[in-house]
């Protein structure tokens, strides 16, 4: 088998989910939402399913999910694609595949910043490429230049972005859009941006695209997802946005991966993408209130919060609250000793990993983060 992957272990999500499922425990850990899914788009879906749309659809998303997504963007974030630059794929795991098959070649480094979504790695890899890791610390997770810069080279092909990021939440500023934007020029390199979490900021923080700065709309990857937004992970639908000589090549690598996405689910998140600014607001607010009211509880046990201003995700500083244990230790304690998953953030690291953050789910019903939250309030000391 190939070594990359039958070195890897489980990830960590899967691996805590299924803990939680055996154990009874509250499910903190993975990243889903046990309600506020919009029964319309689901109604879309269905009716699209029943009414026959389950033929091959376009190779690169049914019409009206490409016109939707690029008119979406337009409307939230003043972006100019046309649909023939967006390309519709099974989450945005897949996109996240196609992209680094499209762009990296063996031997091409790819800048990624450390705490880092457990794809990109293996995938750079296992594409040929080098990793050249970037590390963030807590509580702001600011990306400096003087370590950017240590991990550019002369073969430096991409940069891998993910803002708002999972796990922190933490959201790029002006200043680090920039400092991104002027790396990828100087070393003629593409940005994949993971977006994914590009709705569920807080606060009044809006969500800026890299590919709005200067000279970024050409070497951009923009990818998002309808799981996200619309509170649907299962269905797996999502997409790549990028200038036609790259999304040309991201078609190609798409289409050798799952070709397509289910063509009923398309349609409901093009009915979705739709919706009135009002459905994106309300859902924000709902969200927001969720994360408060989880960042209120742990508060009052002694718990030391760090600023989440975006995404699913709360995250704990340990040693701040008092605790003398790792991520690790505290997860292991939760699920067994009161019944809660969480994440260790350190899961999160591939090298000189950060060990005292945990990361909480908060996407969830008041009555699950309450019973969540009683649990919890026997904190170990
Ligand atoms: N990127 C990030 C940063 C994520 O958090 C997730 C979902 N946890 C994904 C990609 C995958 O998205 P999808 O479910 O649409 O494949």
């Amino acid at each position: 088998m190939n070594p990359l992957y039958a070195a890897l272990p489980p990830t960590i999500f899967a691996t805590m989910s299924a803990r939680a499922r055996a154990t009874g425990a509250i499910n903190l850990g993975q990243g889903f939402p046990d309600d506020g899914a919009p029964q319309d788009v689901i109604d879309a879906a269905a009716a699209a399913l029943t009414g026959g749309r389950n033929q091959y659809p376009p190779m690169w998303g049914i019409p009206e999910l490409r016109s939707a997504i690029a008119a979406h963007y337009a409307a939230h974030q003043a972006l100019d694609l046309t649909a023939d630059e967006v390309i519709v794929t099974s989450g945005a795991t897949e996109a996240l595949a196609a992209a680094v098959l499209a762009v990296v070649s063996p031997g091409d480094e790819v800048v990624m910043f450390q705490p880092l979504y457990d794809a990109y790695k293996p995938l750079v890899e296992r594409a040929g490429g080098v990793a050249r890791l970037v590390r963030l610390e807590p509580p702001h997770w600011t990306i400096t230049a003087e370590a950017l810069e240590a991990a550019g080279s002369a073969r430096t092909r991409a940069i891998i972005v993910n803002s708002p990021l999972n796990p922190s939440g933490a959201m790029l500023s002006a200043d680090e859009r920039k400092l991104l934007a002027d790396f990828c020029i100087a070393h003629d390199a593409i940005a994949i941006c993971d977006e994914v979490w590009e709705h569920l900021t807080f606060d009044g923080a809006t969500h800026v695209p890299l590919m709005t700065e200067p000279g970024m709309r050409e070497r951009t990857i923009k990818i998002g997802s309808a799981g996200k937004i619309f509170a649907l992970t299962g269905w797996k639908v999502g997409w790549m946005c990028a200038a036609p000589p790259i999304a040309d090549v991201l078609a190609k690598a798409h289409q050798f991966l799952t070709f397509t996405t289910p063509p009923n689910l398309q349609t409901g998140v093009a009915y979705g993408l739709a919706k009135d600014r009002s459905y994106f607001d309300d859902m924000r607010a709902r969200n927001q209130r969720s994360r408060d009211r989880l960042i209120a509880g742990l508060t009052g046990h002694g718990y030391a919060v760090l600023p989440c201003p975006a995404t699913w995700f709360v995250t704990v500083d340990l040693a701040a609250s008092g605790i003398a244990m790792t991520d690790t230790e505290w997860c292991e304690w939760a699920i067994d000793a009161v019944g809660v998953a969480g994440i260790p953030v350190s899961a999160f690291y591939d090298e000189n990993p950060v060990t005292n953050v945990i990361r909480l789910c908060h996407a969830k019903t008041d009555a699950t983060l309450d019973a969540a939250l009683a649990r919890l309030g026997g904190r170990p000391k």
